[in-house]
């Protein structure tokens, strides 16, 4: 017959678990990382009035902003001023 002591079936309850335990961990630490961005339905404003830049949703003809509170027709955000 095999004879097993406690210490060993306790180390054995003990290991199985956090051995899974940390298996678990890195698949999702690792998943974490290779995330990619994620497309949005938000856009960059700008008000014309106080030139605070808010996010705002595509969908929305006129946005607020939420500074001022001013109504205002959705445009992007221009890439670079020159002047
Ligand atoms: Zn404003």
């Amino acid at each position: 017959m095999i004879s097993v002591s406690l210490i060993s079936i306790l180390a054995y309850l003990l290991c199985v678990p956090l051995t899974a335990i940390m298996i678990l961990w890195l698949y999702d630490s690792e998943k974490q990382y290779s995330r990619k961005a994620v497309p949005t339905r938000k856009i960059m404003c700008e008000c014309d009035i106080c030139l605070f830049h808010f996010t705002a949703d595509k969908a929305d003809k006129y946005v607020r902003c939420p500074r001022c509170k001013s109504l205002m027709e959705r445009k992007a955000l221009r890439k670079s001023r020159k002047n």
